[in-house]
């Protein structure tokens, strides 16, 4: 009832009355007016005026599962919200859930993680108050080979949601790092449990910078956040709805073809690596190649020195600028 009320308040550029609520949820006056304290506690403004109602003056960057839930306008992608406030990578809870039945399209969401994952064992920065961690959980009905390519999907629907949001143009640095001005906003980490010819479930978890203002040593050369670049707090809870949208709607291209032929051209007009001279670090030595583009199954597709054409697959491959991390 609380995400309920949080979308009817938004919805509404007037008051909404006490007996319009009651009527609506089959509820006393007192359950709806103790949500409202509730709402005002997380940090809501709600205006409440006798013989009128209750207005929303201001919602701060709250992040919460009624929050979420009363922005995400999906069919069922981030319809069902599992909030923490803190945990150890939204990943393994997406997994044990994924063991246990839960739903498709199911989100995990936490305001801080304390183990936060990369790829290949590398750690993931998601401080408290500030950052995104989210995982959502799919039961895509695809051979397990073709699962990988769902992180380009995802990758895509962070880029175009932070566009449909702040209106900056944030690239993609292949396969699943999004970057705005050279920097890395975001990572992208997929695992999956599948049979030899099957797929019990998929997670994909997404890290986001938001409202940081500094960063660890380590990574504070490549790292920058959503406010760093536009200068402006952003709500995180609005960032999630969104992506949950594209994701939505570039998932649902993706299954039906079960490649990316559907996305391929939105995801190479975000890619930053297009046409540009590139470092491949492949376990196996490393080498510069002039990156084309990507396949219809995301492989990056390469040109070597000697004119001979490469297409490499994800796996265990980053890709850096010749000069620099883009
Ligand atoms: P890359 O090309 O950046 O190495 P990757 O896909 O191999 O990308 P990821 O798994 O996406 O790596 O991210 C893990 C790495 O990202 C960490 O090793 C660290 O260097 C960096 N990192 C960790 N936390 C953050 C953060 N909050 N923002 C930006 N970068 C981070």
């Amino acid at each position: 009832m609380k995400a309920e009320i949080l979308r009817l308040l938004k919805e509404s550029s007037s008051y909404i009355s006490g007996q319009q609520l009651c009527d609506h949820f089959q509820v006393s006056r007192t359950a709806v007016w103790k949500v409202m304290e509730q709402l005002k506690k997380e940090g809501y403004t709600i205006e409440a005026v006798r013989n009128k109602g209750y207005r929303l003056l201001d919602s701060p960057d709250v992040l919460s599962k009624a929050e979420i839930e009363s922005l995400v306008t999906t069919k069922w992608a981030g319809r069902q919200v599992v909030y923490y406030d803190e945990t150890d990578s939204t990943n393994n809870q997406a997994k044990a859930a994924g063991e246990k039945g839960e739903v498709h399209g199911t989100l995990f969401v936490a305001d801080r993680q304390t183990a936060g994952k990369g790829r290949r064992g590398r750690g993931w920065e998601s401080p408290s108050g500030n950052s995104v961690s989210m995982t959502i959980l799919l039961r895509p009905e695809i051979p397990p080979v073709k699962a990988p390519m769902l992180t380009l999907v995802m990758a895509l629907a962070v880029a175009d949601g932070i566009r449909d949001v702040l209106g900056v143009d944030a690239g993609i640095k292949w396969p699943n790092d999004i970057v705005l001005n050279k920097k890395k906003i975001c990572g992208i980490l997929t695992e999956m449990s599948t049979e030899i010819d099957y797929i019990n479930y998929v997670v994909i978890g997404v890290g986001i910078n938001v409202n940081q203002e500094t960063f660890p040593d380590e990574i504070k050369e490549t790292a920058t956040s959503l406010k760093v670049e536009t200068g402006k707090p952003v709500k995180r809870a609005g960032v999630i709805a969104t992506v949950m949208e594209r994701f939505e709607q570039y998932y649902e291209q993706f299954v039906q073809r079960e490649d990316l032929s559907g996305i391929r051209e939105a995801y190479e007009a975000c890619l930053v690596n297009r046409d540009r001279d590139v470092r491949v670090l492949d376990p196996a030595g490393a080498y510069e190649a002039h990156a084309k583009g990507i396949n219809d199954t995301g492989e990056l597709i390469v040109v070597l020195p000697d004119g001979t054409e490469r297409e490499i697959y994800a796996g265990e491959v980053s890709v850096r600028g010749i000069y620099g991390y883009v």
